[in-house]
């Protein structure tokens, strides 16, 4: 019947309406500002850094590969990568950003910096209350304030960070396995060369 489907999402739209004032279940908005929902561990807002330790530069997980920079869509990642190595949550002597900046004015919350980053060191946040007056920069946020800790990742994404850590753990023991063989391997070959003639034999 033509209309059929309007008339079905209208008889809906009065059956939640009306049953909204009997029952709390059919009420599905909230009083926003003075009430609010609890924050759901899907929540996906903008993006932010990952640092592990006490110090938030030092921390930073980010190995400024640029990665993320070529491949968000809107392009609103700006990085600028150090001439120095610091090392990495495994230990590894990386780069490391000496700017990092998300224009959050342009970003569309598509979560492709955070799926393309091999680090793990950038991941979607779930504040959206981020409004300002200021026009010029205001939302422009640089990697001071966008570091946030691990210990913050793991309250927001429970069992996202979980797996993480398992993974990092996981790559921890392997490199350092690889480092003790390297280490083993080359005590053997100095073991096994010929040692030198005495000095002042003929
Ligand atoms: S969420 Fe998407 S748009 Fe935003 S910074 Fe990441 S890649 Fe760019
Ligand atoms: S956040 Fe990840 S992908 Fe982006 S520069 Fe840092 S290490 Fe590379």
């Amino acid at each position: 019947m033509l209309g059929e489907g309007i008339l079905k999402g209208m008889a809906e739209t009065a059956r939640n309406f009306v049953g909204s004032y009997f029952s709390a279940e059919r009420m599905t908005t909230v009083e926003y500002p003075e009430e609010r929902i609890a924050p759901i561990e899907a929540a996906r807002v903008f993006p932010f850094l990952v640092y592990d330790t006490e110090n938030w530069e030092a921390g930073l997980r980010c190995v400024a590969c640029q990665i993320c920079e070529k491949e968000c869509p809107p392009k609103c990642i700006f990085i600028e990568k150090s001439k120095d190595k610091k090392p990495d949550a495994i230990g590894k002597p990386q780069f490391y950003p000496t700017r990092f900046d998300i224009d959050i004015s342009v970003c569309m919350s598509c979560q492709i910096c955070v799926e393309v980053c091999p680090f793990e060191a950038i991941k979607m946040d779930n504040v959206f209350e981020l409004a300002t007056d200021d026009r010029f920069g205001g939302l422009l946020l640089d990697r001071k304030e966008l570091a946030k800790s691990n210990e913050y990742y793991h309250g927001i994404h429970p069992t996202e960070a979980a797996r993480v850590d398992a993974r990092l753990a996981a790559e921890k023991v392997k490199a350092d396995a690889k480092s003790t063989a390297a280490v083993v391997a080359s005590a053997v070959k100095g073991a096994e060369r010929p040692a030198p003639p005495a000095a002042g034999g003929v």
